[in-house]
């Protein structure tokens, strides 16, 4: 059971929500964390006893590409047992009653376009995506979920043009955002009446900034993360609940 203050915040919520001309959202890993999908910064965010920001970069790539590729392809299967969470079903609730909605995400495992999100900016790439180091051609990988796991799993991928070792589609830390993606998600952030932030922690640039700028253009900002962030005392309203939970409460109120 909640308590009346929760539950007061999250009718305010839902009456912001209900009545906004457009609605930005900007998500991070918190909202796939109980689809079972590690957040970087959370419990269970190591991998082989390394935190993610000295795998997930290019330096570490160009030293040993074996060993990032094995944390990327590690991710990839466990894809393969993973669904979308009622916090990603709630959004996309939300989108099919909005007015405008936008949904910026910093999270490359697909689970929002899965839950069937429509508008969405895809920051950081996408973790099915393997792009060519040498001539930059692109490929969008399937699952395939009879494969055995040993088979060939840690192999790294070359390039069926011209040979060159491939990299993940995601962007890495220290990396530049795709400036289509940047522009797109500025001028929601700038048009915005509403900025919803689920599940960041908010320290990642520029995707933090986005919620920032759309505050400072006067849009009402809700943030839903069971933590503090540096983005908590900017807000209007912080929901210190899971996502599942919360956006399932302000998209249909009777749940
Ligand atoms: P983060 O790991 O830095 O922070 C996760 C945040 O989610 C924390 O603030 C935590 O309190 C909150 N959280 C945890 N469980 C939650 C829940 N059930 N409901 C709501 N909030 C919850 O993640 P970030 O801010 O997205 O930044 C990390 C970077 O790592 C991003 O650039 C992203 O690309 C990448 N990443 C992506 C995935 C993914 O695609 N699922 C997973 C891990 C990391
Ligand atoms: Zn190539």
């Amino acid at each position: 059971m909640l308590s009346e203050e929760l539950q007061r915040d999250i009718r305010q919520a839902t009456q912001i929500i209900r009545s906004a001309r457009h609605i930005c959202c900007l998500t991070g890993a918190g909202i796939s964390a109980e689809s079972g999908i590690p957040t970087f910064r959370g419990d269970g965010g190591l991998w082989n006893g390394k935190r993610p920001e000295e795998l997930a970069t290019p330096e570490a790539f160009n030293q040993n590409p074996q060993e990032v590729w094995a944390f990327y392809l590690a991710r990839r299967r466990k894809l393969k047992t993973v669904k979308p969470n009622p916090g990603h079903h709630a959004l996309v609730t939300i989108e099919q009653n909005a007015n405008k909605f936008t949904l910026i995400t910093q999270n490359v495992d697909g689970l929002h376009a899965t839950a069937g999100s429509q508008n969405v900016i895809c920051l950081h790439g996408d973790i099915l995506i393997d792009r060519c180091t040498h001539c930059h051609h692109q490929r969008r990988v399937k699952l395939d979920p009879d494969e055995h796991k040993n088979t060939n799993s840690d192999k790294i991928p070359h390039c069926p043009l011209c040979n060159a070792i491939m990299r993940p589609g995601v962007v890495w830390f220290g990396e530049s955002l795709p400036p289509e993606a940047i522009q797109s998600a500025h001028s929601a952030a700038t048009d915005c009446d509403v900025m919803l932030v689920v599940g960041t922690s908010a320290v990642v640039q520029p995707a933090a900034s986005f919620a920032t700028w759309a505050k400072s253009n006067h849009a009402t900002l809700i943030e839903i993360n069971p933590e503090s962030t540096p983005l908590t005392h900017e807000t209007d309203l912080h929901i210190p609940l899971k996502s599942a939970q919360a956006l399932s409460k302000i998209a249909t109120p009777q749940a």
